[in-house]
């Protein structure tokens, strides 16, 4: 059957037989198909190039074809199954006895030496993997190749996306977050990496090695001065790490701790008060039906989100477990802290902070006095989130893109492979643009009806 009867446009290809209609799918530009087979695993195209005649590099004599040798690339997927490409490179020598150049191999721009995916499928692997945050072996496993030549291929195509100049603008209101790339086992401690985001554009700039002073400051080091001096406001976790890697490169820059974070250290005292006390009044780590235990989560919440029932739970559980009031004392002063993010007003929330930094300080439990010595340490800096209104909040977002990645690498061992795949996933990477197929739509169930 001829599928096209009157096919008159001199660009077709010719697709009144089988090749043509190969070559129009296979849309590989400068190849012709010269035969297409197929088995249950994968589709096997053979081609060839177009040239006919060739000019010789050296001296431009018309060239002789010497022989063909048989190179075996995979392309992107065809039809849900691996596609092999099995080109039958010409080998050209020239006839000219004087010439230096004898002979040598064809090749294409489609198709690069190192890698035996074409450009196309390298590009496409990079794409699913980076924008897509899909796994590296199920892209192998859909290609037909191993794990190594897809990572490959993202580094080749990732690599200069994520080092486009344009990609990080002038950052104002940088927000430095701590992520964990590998749990600790047997043979490590926890790996940490140190997260670096445009607060305005939500955008991850960088991924940082480590977590200490120096990882951040040597980070800094690199940075142009001129850029660094642009950035107004740092927001940072409680960490005494990442306020002392700000010096001296970012030292003009106002630093302010993230209120997610503050609240967090509070947090942290009540249950470090509720584990103790559960300890030394039952004599062993919370079970599910210890008073404490049952109302740890409550302990946590937001006094403004507990319903009255959940408060009347609350209250009950403190005085069947916590004897001397301890663990109550820490919920009020984990309270108060949260009070401190009620009002915008700084004048305001400098009088709250500074009632529960006295009163911590007065506090006979040893957690609530430490709570109160770190947020006094931390003065300056939680009170600078009311005057810039800045905090962490915008790389919540872009923590669970990093997640997402984390999850779908199951466990990085090397960093440069996680920061090229965190970047490309949620550094806001210009990805370049193809054209949009129609959509067709889905028939609708109703339609009949
Ligand atoms: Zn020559």
């Amino acid at each position: 059957m001829r599928l096209f009867e009157d096919c008159d446009d001199e660009e077709t290809p010719d697709m009144d037989d089988g090749i043509g209609l190969a070559e129009a799918m296979l849309g590989l530009d400068g190849f012709r198909v010269l035969e297409v087979t197929e088995t249950a695993a994968e589709v096997i195209i053979d081609v060839e190039t177009a040239v006919d005649i060739e000019g010789c590099t050296s001296c431009g004599t018309r060239a002789e074809a010497q022989d063909r040798m048989t190179v075996e690339i995979r392309d992107l997927a065809c039809f849900g199954r691996p596609a092999r490409l099995v080109w039958r490179k010409r080998r050209w020598r020239c006839v000219d006895v004087d010439c230096d150049a004898r002979t040598w191999t064809e090749a294409s721009v489609e198709v690069s030496s190192r890698s035996v995916l074409t450009i196309r499928a390298g590009v496409e692997a990079c794409r699913q993997v980076g924008m897509n945050a899909r796994p590296v072996a199920g892209l192998a496993r859909e290609l037909g190749v191993c794990w190594w030549t897809v990572m490959e291929a993202v580094i080749e195509h990732g690599t200069a996306l994520v080092d486009d100049p344009a990609r990080v603008g002038q950052v104002t209101k940088l927000g430095v977050d701590e992520t964990s790339l590998l749990k600790a086992n047997p043979s490590h401690a926890t790996i940490y990496a140190t997260g670096l985001v445009d607060l305005d554009a939500r955008i991850i700039i960088d991924m940082v090695e480590g977590n200490a002073a120096a990882d951040l400051r040597e980070w800094l080091a690199e940075q142009d001065p001129a850029w660094l001096r642009a950035i107004s406001t740092v927001a940072t976790d409680l960490a005494e790490s990442f306020r002392a890697g700000l010096s001296p490169h970012l030292a003009h820059a106002t630093r302010v701790a993230d209120p997610f974070h503050v609240v967090r250290v509070a947090n942290r005292c009540v249950d470090q008060v509720r584990r103790r006390v559960q300890n030394e009044t039952l004599g062993h780590r919370g079970r599910k039906d210890d008073p404490l235990y049952r109302i740890r989560k409550l302990l946590l919440a937001g006094s403004e989100r507990l319903d009255e029932r959940g408060s009347d739970r609350m209250l009950l559980g403190l005085r069947i477990g916590d004897p001397h009031d301890e663990n109550l004392g820490a919920w009020l002063a984990k309270e108060s802290v949260r009070d401190v993010y009620l009002t915008d007003d700084p004048d305001e929330a400098a009088l709250l902070l500074d009632k529960t930094i006295a009163a911590c300080a007065d506090d006979v439990v040893e957690e609530i006095r430490t709570l109160g010595h770190t947020l006094a340490s931390w003065r300056s800096e939680i009170l600078a989130h009311h005057a810039t209104g800045a905090s962490n909040g915008p790389t919540e977002g872009l923590n669970l893109l990093v997640k997402k990645v984390k999850r779908c690498g199951h466990g990085f061992k090397r960093f440069e492979h996680y920061r090229l795949r965190v970047l490309l996933h949620a550094g806001g990477v210009t990805w370049p643009t193809r054209p949009c197929a129609p959509r067709i739509r889905t028939r609708s169930p109703h339609s009949n009806a």
